[in-house]
C-alpha cells in the first residue's frame, strides 16, 4: 500500500498567543520535501522581534496558567492526546513528507509515541500529591511545586513531532508557559498540530516561532524574560545554547548527540536461531532506519571468534534492506532529512575512505527513480575500521554503521566507553553476567540489553559527557520545569 504526497498551504505562520500571526518583517523560507526535494510550504523566517511577541505574551499568560489545578492542565494534555491520536495518519503522512523517513515509522512508531507522551505526564502530574509534615505538634513542613514561569524549548529535525511531545507535555503539566522553535527543516507537524489543538489551551501558553538558530533560535536562548531554555540537538549548538542562557544564570537541559557502540558477544552465535536473527536485526535495522537518530547504534563491536560469521549475516541483511518510496509502507529506509545531511554524510565517505575504513556494504548515494529521482538517499552502509578513526568518534547522523571487532569484555569497554559521548549503548549477550556487568561498566545514559530503540514514556533518557545533562521522560522530567519551595508554618 502506498500513500501520497500530502496537501499543504502555500504558507504558514507562527502562532503566538492563541492566534496565527505573520512574522513583523514579513520573511518566510522555502521548506521542501527530502523525498522529491519539492516545495512544501513557506515557513516564517521569525527574528528577535517576533520572539519578542511571543515571550511577552508567554509572559502574559504564565500567572494565571501556573494557577490552574493539575487536574484541569491534565484534562487538557489528554485531549491534545486524543486529537493526535485521532488524526495519526495526517500527521504520519506530514511528518514523512517533511523528513524524509518511511511512513511505516512515522504511521507505527513516532507519532503513536506522541500520543502516549502527553498522556503519561498527564497521569504524572495527577498522580503527584503536595508532601506535609509536622516538624513538631505546632509547625507543619510543607514542600510546594511551583512552574518556573516561561520556557523556551529549541529542538531539532530527526523525531519533530515526538521531540515536541516529549517536551511540551512536561513543562505544561507543571504549569509553564512555553515559547518552542521546531527546527527550520521540519516545521510542519509542529504547526498542524496548533492548528488542531489552536483553542485547548489559553492564549499565551503555548507559542511556536519558526526560523533559523541563530536568528530566531538564539534570542529565544538569550532571552532575559525567560525562566529556562530546553535544547536537542547537536553538541556545538548545546555549548552555544548554554552560553546565551549563562547571561540569565537560567537553568538547561540539554539532550545532545551520540556516538553509541551495539556490542555483540560470542554467545549470541548459539544454536538459538531466532536469538541470533533477533540479534543481526539489532546490528542491522536499528543503525539503519536513516541513522538519524541521537542514540543511533553508529559503532558496532562483534567478538573476534563470531565476527566472521556473524558479520556474514549482518552485510547480507543490510543488503536486503528495502530503500525506496518513503510513503509505501513496505519501505524501511527512506530519504535523509535535508540536502545537508546528504552531503554531510557522503563527505564520511571520503573520510573513511582516506582513513583506510573498509567499505562491507554501501558507501554511497543511493539512486532512486522516477518522482525520487532528485530526493536524498543514501545506501545503508557498514565501514570496517578500527575505533581511532574519525568515522568511529564523529557524528555522521546517516545510516552508517562502523562495524570491529574486540577480543574480550574489558576490550570491549575500553572501546565502548573510548568517545566523547555518552547517550546510548546496546549489549546483546546470553552469559548472565555480562547482562548486568556489561551495561554497569559502559558510561551512557540508556543501556539496551539484547532489544534497541525502544523509548517509553517512563523510562529516563539522557547523555553522559558530551552527550548532555538532564533527563528526558519519566516523571523525574518535571522537577526540570519547577522550583520546591519549602513552607515551615507555625500554628
Ligand atoms: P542543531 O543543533 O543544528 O539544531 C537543533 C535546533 O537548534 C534547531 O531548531 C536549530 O534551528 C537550533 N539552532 C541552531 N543554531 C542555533 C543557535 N545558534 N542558537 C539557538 N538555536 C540554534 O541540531 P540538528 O541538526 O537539528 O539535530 C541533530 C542533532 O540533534 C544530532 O546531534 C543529534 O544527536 C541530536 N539529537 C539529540 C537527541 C537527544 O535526546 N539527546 C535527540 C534528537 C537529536
Amino acid at each position: 500500500m502506498s500513500y501520497s504526497k500530502p496537501k499543504f498551504k502555500e504558507k504558514y505562520d507562527n502562532f503566538i498567543n492563541g492566534k496565527f500571526v505573520a512574522p513583523l518583517e514579513g520573511a518566510y523560507f522555502d521548506n521542501t520535501s527530502p523525498i522529491d526535494n519539492t516545495l512544501i510550504a513557506k515557513y516564517p523566517r521569525s527574528q528577535k522581534e517576533d520572539v519578542e511577541l511571543a515571550v511577552n505574551a508567554a509572559n502574559a499568560a504564565k500567572e494565571a496558567w501556573g494557577n490552574t489545578s493539575a487536574t484541569h492542565r491534565a484534562t487538557l494534555l489528554n485531549k491534545v492526546a486524543d486529537i493526535i491520536e485521532a488524526n495519526l495518519e495526517e500527521f504520519a503522512l506530514v511528518e514523512t513528507c517533511d523528513n524524509g523517513k518511511p511512513i511505516r515509522e512515522t504511521l507505527n512508531a513516532d507519532i503513536p509515541l506522541c500520543v502516549d507522551h502527553w498522556r503519561y505526564f498527564a497521569a504524572c502530574i495527577r498522580a503527584e500529591e503536595g508532601s506535609a509534615t509536622e516538624l513538631d505538634e505546632h509547625t507543619l513542613s510543607m514542600n510546594i511545586k511551583e512552574p518556573l514561569g516561561v520556557v523556551g524549548q529549541i529542538i531539532p529535525w530527526n523525531f519533530p513531532l515526538l521531540m515536541l511531545s516529549w517536551k511540551l507535555p512536561p513543562a505544561l503539566a507543571t504549569g509553564n508557559c512555553v515559547i518552542l522553535k521546531p527546527a527550520e527543516q521540519t516545521p510542519s507537524t509542529a504547526t498542524l498540530l496548533m492548528e488542531k489543538i489552536a483553542a485547548v489551551f489559553p492564549p499565551g501558553v503555548i507559542n511556536v516561532i519558526h526560523g533559523f538558530g541563530p536568528e530566531a533560535g538564539k534570542p529565544l536562548a538569550s532571552s532575559s524574560k525567560i525562566d529556562k531554555v530546553a535544547f536537542t540537538g547537536e553538541t556545538t549548538t548545546g555549548q552555544l545554547i548554554m552560553q546565551y542562557a549563562s547571561k540569565n544564570l537560567n537553568p538547561v537541559t540539554m539532550e545532545l548527540g551520540g556516538k553509541s557502540p551495539n556490542i555483540f558477544f560470542n554467545s549470541v552465535m548459539d544454536e538459538d536461531d531466532a536469538f541470533l536473527d533477533k540479534a543481526v536485526e539489532g546490528a542491522v535495522m536499528f543503525a539503519f532506519n536513516a541513522g538519524e537518530v541521537c542514540t543511533c547504534p553508529s559503532r558496532i563491536l562483534v567478538q573476534e571468534d563470531i565476527y566472521d560469521k556473524f558479520m556474514e549475516r549482518v552485510i547480507a541483511r543490510t543488503k536486503a534492506i528495502v530503500q525506496d518510496n518513503p510513503y509505501d509502507v513496505n519501505t524501511m529506509l527512506g530519504a535523509q532529512a535535508s540536502n545537508d545531511q546528504y552531503e554531510k554524510i557522503q563527505s564520511y565517505f571520503k573520510i573513511g575512505k582516506e582513513e583506510g575504513a573498509k567499505v562491507l556494504a554501501g558507501g554511497a548515494a543511493a539512486k532512486l527513480t522516477g518522482e525520487f529521482a532528485n530526493g536524498f538517499y543514501i545506501e545503508p552502509t557498514l565501514l570496517e575500521g578500527h575505533n581511532k578513526m574519525r568515522v568511529f568518534q564523529e557524528e555522521i547522523f546517516g545510516p552508517v554503521a562502523c562495524v570491529t571487532k574486540f577480543k574480550d569484555e574489558a576490550e570491549a569497554l575500553e572501546i565502548a566507553n573510548d568517545t566523547l559521548y555518552g547517550l546510548g549503548a546496546g549489549v546483546w549477550t546470553r552469559d548472565a553476567h555480562q547482562l548486568y556487568q556489561i551495561p554497569r561498566a559502559i558510561k551512557a545514559g540508556r543501556v539496551w540489553v539484547n532489544c534497541y530503540h525502544t523509548y517509553p514514556a517512563h523510562a529516563p533518557f539522557g547523555g553522559y559527557k558530551k552527550s548532555g545533562f538532564g533527563r528526558e521522560n519519566h516523571l523525574m522530567m518535571m522537577n526540570h520545569y519547577r522550583q520546591t519551595k519549602n513552607m515551615l508554618i507555625s500554628y
